[in-house]
């Protein structure tokens, strides 16, 4: 009874070992916690809007220059350039007004080798300027000038929308000489030095900002957009009189929170774990993100508490291989597909089993406790950040009960079996005065991108005429 009574909200079964629960006690979150961790993040972002808090804030809280949504009155043809996240994605998003706005898309997805995320930075952007320039030519529209929107997931600092100074790499990116560049010109002069198409780049968007307005199609209410895929984030539509970095105090503006940098200065030690701490030792980008809350570590998470729990004898009767060993070689998809209800369990053994271990039924029910354990973590501390953008707004509207719409797109939001619905629910929980609907983008960020360069094109148009 005692041993079911610490993890009773997340488990599952209550078939796991006390000795199990005592290590995987650390990573569970309650309530209080995560309402204490929502407070955190609410005064972070407090001090990013700042003008004398923001250099040295953690949580960059970074003005995208996107003020709306769209309005519905966006046309065109464009291109959308969609790098960072869990594939090199370039888009044709052709934009029509016959009885109604309707939205064609075709798109390309592109290989982006890890030499060259590793690589130079002049690499990176001759490599971009090639697929792009190999789907001009599949799309046989080399010989215009189409407006293009550069979806680019990785903090940007903005002046304008068509500018974007790589603050710093995140996820598994890390080419030479582009951190401080502006991405734009980087694009540009690869583009140039070809010299076989031209392109007019109008706007570089966060993913999350592309996700929004994608959302925002569909939907006028929606105001924040979220990801959660090899990394996470999210924006929201905040009041430009809280905005101290621009000029201004009417309307709103989109600020993209960088919410991944939260806890990297320390805060969080408290509720990190020795896992924690070992997954940032082995690192790319060390120091950098929460990295318990994104895709592309949860996997290692996972294997590194197997290691310890059977150097212990707790599982696999000790048995410890090579394999179980290796950085990488269990994946954050395995974690995904061992929390499945129906094949979970058969889906862990023939998991382990490729690992060498040679699990017990035990073992197997062992390690979907801990994939759960893990996922779960991720989804209450991510809801509980977005529980601070939703305060925000409705302190922001001054209403006591909030009706918003959550823009969500990222490969563990989508692929996860469970993660969604307990994103929601704790979403709920943490913020009960409020009605929040979660839509999911289906088509990426980037019909959003095209929109924001939509919108850019047709002031630019008004401003030459
Ligand atoms: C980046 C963000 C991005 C997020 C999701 C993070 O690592 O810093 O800019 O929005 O990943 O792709
Ligand atoms: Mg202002």
């Amino acid at each position: 009874e005692g041993r079911c009574h610490l993890l009773t909200p997340l488990m599952l079964g209550c078939c796991v070992s006390p000795q199990i629960d005592k290590y995987l006690y650390a990573m569970r979150l309650s309530d209080e916690t995560l309402l204490d961790v929502m407070a955190r993040f609410r005064r972070e972002m407090k001090n990013g809007l700042s003008r004398d808090f923001n250099p040295t804030a953690t949580v960059k809280m970074l003005p995208t220059f996107v003020r709306s949504i769209p309005d519905g009155s966006e046309k065109g043809d464009f291109i959308a350039l969609d790098l960072g996240g869990s594939y090199f994605r370039i888009l044709r998003v052709k934009v029509s007004h016959e009885k109604k706005q309707t939205v064609q898309m075709e798109s390309e997805i592109y290989n982006t080798p890890e030499d060259i995320m590793h690589g130079s930075g002049t690499r990176l952007f001759d490599h971009v300027a090639e697929c792009l320039g190999d789907f001009m030519e599949k799309q046989q529209i080399k010989d215009k000038k189409l407006p293009v929107g550069f979806t680019f997931s990785f903090p940007c600092r903005q002046s304008k929308l068509d500018e974007g100074f790589l603050i710093t790499w995140t996820k598994r990116f890390k080419a030479s000489g582009v951190e401080g560049a502006d991405v734009v010109r980087l694009l540009n002069k690869a583009i140039k030095k070809r010299g076989d198409y031209d392109a007019d780049i109008m706007a570089v968007v966060n993913d999350t900002v592309g996700t929004m307005m994608t959302c925002g199609f569909d939907d006028q209410r929606c105001e924040v957009g979220l990801i959660i895929g090899t990394g996470t984030n999210a924006c929201y539509m905040e009041e430009m009189r809280h905005i101290d970095l621009v000029e201004g105090d009417e309307g709103r503006m989109c600020i993209n929170t960088e919410w991944g940098a939260f806890g990297d200065d320390g805060s969080l030690e408290d509720i990190r774990t020795e896992f924690d701490r070992e997954i940032d030792r082995g690192s790319l980008n060390p120091g950098k993100q929460l990295r318990w809350s994104v895709g592309c570590t949860w996997g290692e998470l996972v294997r590194l508490i197997l290691v310890k729990m059977a150097k212990e004898g707790l599982l696999f009767e000790g048995r410890i291989t090579p394999e179980l060993l290796t950085k990488g070689k269990f994946e954050t998809k395995h974690v995904s597909a061992i929390e499945k209800s129906k094949e979970g369990l058969n889906k862990a053994k023939e998991i382990l089993t490729r690992l060498g271990v040679e699990p017990s039924h035990e073992d197997c029910i062992a390690v979907q406790h801990v994939c759960t354990i893990v996922s779960f973590r991720s989804a209450n501390l991510v809801a509980s950040t977005l529980g601070a953008i939703l305060n925000q707004l409705r302190d922001n509207k001054g209403v006591g009960r909030l009706r918003t719409t959550v823009g969500v797109d990222g490969s563990l939001y989508k692929m996860h079996p469970q993660y969604a619905r307990r994103l929601h629910k704790t979403t709920r929980r943490l913020v009960p005065d409020s009605e929040v609907r979660f839509l999911l983008s289906e088509s990426g960020s980037g019909k959003g991108a095209a929109m924001v360069t939509a919108v850019a094109y047709r002031l630019a148009e008004q401003h030459r005429l």
